[in-house]
């Protein structure tokens, strides 16, 4: 059984894909990985990575399908419909806006002629990577994209999960990078997870937002731990951040500086030549826990 870490944080902008790219990296000198691009909305490891997509599955949504010859024109299916997908003037047969549709199926249960069968529409993919670009072979990518227009990323993200659970057992570490937020599309990639590491900064936001984080993996029941990115940053912000972890009973288990080689390597998209001093520790802690 591969050892399967979420790398997430409430907000964004912290450095989360560079943290599980970078970790992903130096694992898989030792080690085969398989790093899980779970952000949907905005999946761009690929690009860090350099690595060519094929794809693998794409995911489909159940939405309805109206027969209008049995369609008395009530409305119910557009008042039960909380996405607001289902468009009803009195006196004219329902408008669909399928880009909204979650496929929860409430509008097909009330309606009172059975006028609303099945259909399905594609909204999303999943893709898979080798990373020859880079000669790290150890290392494979399972990424997921949302379709552009359709907004809810968790049926894509549920969807990721199944095809990771498919070939995880090849691994030996599984990284999933999850989006920011603490909403359905994190939860799901977070579920199951062994650990995660909640990545921060020492900023007001990334104070309020590791809170917010810290809260969601308790609930869950997940144990967490915290990255300080650009931790010279702000030494009095820094503190602050040490006493959040504190009140979840959790700690800081790494630093990573805020550095001009990180950017220079990211801005270029040259990961793997960042020095590996910059976050060995955070290596160190992985292959201990
Ligand atoms: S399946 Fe759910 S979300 Fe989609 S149109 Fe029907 S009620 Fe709305
Ligand atoms: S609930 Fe059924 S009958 Fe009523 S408007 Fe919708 S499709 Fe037509």
């Amino acid at each position: 059984m591969p050892k399967t870490i979420a790398v997430t944080g409430g907000k964004g902008g912290t450095g989360k894909s560079t943290i599980s790219t970078l970790l992903a990296i130096g694992l898989s000198k030792e080690y085969r990985v398989l790093l899980v691009d779970a952000d949907a909305d905005c999946p761009n490891l690929h690009i860090i990575l350099k690595a060519k997509r094929k794809l693998l599955s794409e995911v489909k949504q159940t939405i309805p399908k109206w027969d209008f010859s049995k369609c008395i024109k009530c409305g119910k299916c557009s008042q039960v419909c909380k996405e607001n997908a289902i468009v009803f003037v009195k006196g004219k047969y329902p408008i669909f806006v399928k880009e909204q549709c979650i496929g929860c199926n409430a509008c097909r249960i009330i309606c009172p002629t059975k006028a609303i069968g099945k259909a399905e529409q594609k909204i999303g993919a999943i893709y898979f990577s080798e990373i020859n670009s880079l000669n790290l072979s150890n290392l494979h990518l399972i990424s997921s994209e949302m379709l552009i227009t359709y907004e809810e990323t968790s049926p894509i993200v549920n969807a990721l999960k199944k095809e990771v659970s498919k070939f995880k057992d090849k691994y030996d570490f599984v990284i999933i990078d999850t989006a920011a937020g603490t909403h359905c599309n994190v939860i799901s990639a977070l579920l199951g997870v062994d650990f995660a590491l909640a990545v921060t900064e020492p900023t007001p936001l990334g104070a309020h937002d590791l809170s917010l984080i810290l809260s969601l993996t308790k609930k869950l029941n997940i144990p967490a731990f915290v990255l300080l990115n650009k931790a010279n940053m702000a030494k009095s912000k820094a503190e602050e951040i040490k006493s959040i972890a504190t009140q979840f009973n959790t700690e800081i288990v790494s630093e990573i500086p805020y550095d001009k080689k990180i950017f220079e390597a990211y801005s270029s998209a040259n990961l793997e030549k960042m020095p590996e001093s910059l976050y060995k520790p955070l290596i160190d802690f992985i292959k201990k826990k």
